[in-house]
């Protein structure tokens, strides 16, 4: 039986799409884990993003996870069900004047972005993710116009000041990554995201803010995810100091690929887990195609 001190690690699928090899190696590296270790194992639904999860993925989702024999503490939080806790996060984030409404729509930031290629001849800075940084638009935005379009009904989406955040933090941030037994102090590089999206106009919060505040909420200790989200950990360690979070160990595993090499999607259906399930294989079948 777990004691209240132990470590705590979650698999935190975003029910958009069906699971696949890559979710299994997530989610069985976290379970292993919190036996070894006589942690806790939680499952966390991401699902805030209404525009595509779907509950027949959710569904889904607890009857692979079942299938491969992971079992997870009851109730499992849900982030729809909370977006209230998202919401007092932003408000703690706005009354310190770390973040500002930003109403540009996607195409204004790719005009902006061009305007400012073409009168500097240089590409414009892109984050880790390739993504044009935001070109700060909004930022200086005086406040009787914000006021008049707020009233007038316009919902913002809300981004993050990040050199602000960085001047308020007093120097760049760290984390613990752990690697097979041995920890590292990773120097984080949040500059490199710009002023980042804490709440999307259309669900009032991001991935990334609603992934900080729960993990806190919840207690997690130990962060194990896939090597995509490694850049990202800058992000979460900003927003866990400006929030007084509490820092976890992370972990950032390898993906699983494709055959050509690629990020496996979860449209395709030869690696979904649903699939395997279908076509009769053994859970031990699966460890063994992901390397475990
Ligand atoms: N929900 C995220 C995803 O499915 C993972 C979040 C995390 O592990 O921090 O990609």
């Amino acid at each position: 039986m777990p004691q209240k001190s132990s470590p705590v690690f979650r698999f935190a699928p975003s029910p958009n799409g069906w699971l696949h090899l890559g979710h299994a190696l997530s989610a069985i590296l976290n379970s292993d884990a919190a036996r070894r270790s006589r942690g806790r194992f939680l499952l966390r639904i991401e699902d805030i993003d209404a525009t595509r999860a779907r509950e027949e993925f959710v569904d889904d989702a607890y009857r692979d996870l079942a299938w491969l024999g992971l079992a997870w503490e009851t109730p499992v939080r849900r982030q729809s069900q909370h977006l209230d806790d998202y919401a007092s996060a932003l408000d703690a984030l706005k009354s310190r004047g770390l973040a500002y409404p930003c109403f540009c729509a996607r195409s204004d930031i790719a005009r902006a972005v061009a305007d400012k290629e073409r009168e500097s001849g240089a590409p414009w800075p892109r984050d880790p993710e390739g993504a044009p940084l935001y070109p700060g638009t909004c930022r200086s935005k005086r406040d009787a116009e914000i006021a008049s379009r707020l009233a007038a009904g316009e919902i913002p989406a809300w981004r993050l000041d990040m050199m602000r955040a960085l001047a308020v933090l007093g120097g760049p941030p760290h984390w613990t990554e752990s690697a097979d037994g041995a920890q590292t102090s990773i120097d984080a590089d949040p500059a490199a995201w710009g002023d980042v999206v804490v709440a999307r106009k259309d669900i009032g919060t991001s991935y990334h803010l609603a992934v900080v505040v729960d993990d806190a909420l919840q207690g997690v200790t130990h962060v194990v995810r896939g090597r995509d989200l490694y850049f990202a950990t800058a992000i979460h360690r900003v927003l866990q100091i400006l929030l007084g979070l509490p820092e976890p160990v992370y972990t950032h595993h390898r993906l699983v690929l494709d055959e050509a090499g690629g990020k496996l999607s979860k449209s395709v259906k030869s690696t979904a887990l649903r699939e395997l399930r279908a076509q009769g294989r053994a859970p031990a079948e699966i460890r063994a195609m992901i390397g475990l």
